[in-house]
């Protein structure tokens, strides 16, 4: 059954909710028993709609979410999202009464942050953030005095900690020994907390590549978002492969068919010049909406067959080479990402032709584009 939200007239994007679910089980093997995983649904579930994928995943038992900012952690709670909802990036302590209302757990980015939000008198659930090297948020690790500290404040209810690794992705000889100081470094300042009497709460380390090349960390949660979704960041191999299902499919209508002599130009810029006669499909999706601007020089698929894309992308609009693809028409489906008859366009070859990974092609889909769920 398709659920449709919008039509299927001009751009839209088919989103599989049973491919997620298969995407969970075949990560969840991967996790030791007692580690939960925990659903990264930031930027619009990358994209896939975030309520829509959370109330997909509550249903077949995720009980823990990341989002980035409070809003989305409120929007989620808004439209009924059970279970833990924690908040990876930064929340002004101002807004500590929301955090407390709606049941979301904050990040405490370093001390300051953590003893802003105590002195604002609402009892407020946090994890812990730890830098370890990344040097985005989180508290030096090696100041575990001051982390220590943040457990004597009262309105704080630690529940875990965590650190981020910056080079998981990478099998680089330099950064896997660079991620073996972080996970080392931040064990160190676990120990140093326990002994200082206090009690080590739920720990975490580790995002998809974490999890793809550091299989054997024994963490309470596994932060889990591009591999979620069914596809890698990039192309490149990793330490345990898996077989993900890319639930997402972007597709949009041919507006219209022109033939166009050798020697014309097409788009913007006229940077494309036809080297014979050409038969140029026009497809209603552009940058706009979310598609790269450098995705110029890819290619879509229709009727199952290869066309080029020819020209500038432009902001709501691309032209297509279909010259020898024979039924081509107004009506035809092209398929930007996905699979159509036995060829395919996966999200790693579309991302790494725009000169970007997955994680950035997927979360810049705009609203503009339909989601349309199949879930049963
Ligand atoms: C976005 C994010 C994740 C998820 O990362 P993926 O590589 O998509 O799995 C995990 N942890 C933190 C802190 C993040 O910001």
């Amino acid at each position: 059954m398709i659920t449709h939200y919008g039509s299927m007239e001009r751009a839209w994007a088919e989103i599989d909710l049973h491919k997620l679910e298969e995407n969970v089980k075949t990560i969840q093997n991967l996790l030791p028993k007692k580690c939960k995983f925990m659903a990264v649904v930031k930027a619009n579930a990358y994209g896939h709609g975030d309520v829509e994928t959370a109330a997909f995943l509550n249903k077949i038992g995720v009980e823990a979410f990341a989002v980035a900012t409070l809003e989305e952690g409120i929007h989620l709670r808004k439209c009924g999202i059970q279970g833990e909802i924690l908040i990876l990036g930064y929340t002004h302590a101002g807004r500590a009464r929301e955090l407390s209302q709606e049941e979301l757990i904050q990040t405490v980015v370093d001390r300051e942050h953590g003893e802003a939000l105590n002195k604002m008198g609402f009892p407020v659930k946090v994890h812990i953030k730890v830098d370890t090297g990344m040097h985005r948020l989180g508290e030096s690790y090696w100041d575990s005095k001051g982390i220590g500290k943040l457990f004597l404040l009262k309105n704080l209810m630690i529940q875990g900690i965590y650190t981020h690794l910056c080079v998981a992705d990478s099998k680089e000889e330099e950064d896997v020994a660079f991620t073996k100081r972080q996970i080392q470094h931040f064990y160190e300042t676990l120990r140093e907390i326990e002994k200082k009497g206090y009690p080590l709460p739920l720990v975490h380390i580790q995002s998809s590549y974490g999890v793809l090349n550091y299989p054997e960390l024994q963490c309470d949660y596994a932060r889990i978002g591009i591999a979620l979704y069914g596809v890698y960041s990039k192309e490149e191999e990793v330490k345990t492969p898996i077989e993900l299902k890319p639930i997402m499919a972007i597709r949009s209508r041919v507006a219209l068919v022109r033939k166009i002599k050798k020697g014309e130009s097409v788009s913007y810029g006229r940077n494309f010049t036809a080297k014979r006669d050409t038969k140029v499909a026009v497809l209603p999706i552009g940058y706009a909406d979310g598609l790269p601007r450098n995705m110029s020089g890819g290619q879509v698929l229709i009727d199952g067959k290869k066309a080029p894309i020819i020209g500038r992308i432009c902001m709501d609009q691309l032209m297509v080479d279909v010259t020898d693809i024979p039924d081509v028409q107004k009506d035809s489906v092209a398929t930007l990402i996905g699979k159509d008859g036995k060829e395919e366009r996966r999200a790693e070859e579309v991302a790494a032709n725009a000169g970007t990974i997955t994680n950035e092609l997927l979360s810049r889909l705009s609203t503009r584009i339909h989601r349309i769920y199949v879930d049963s």
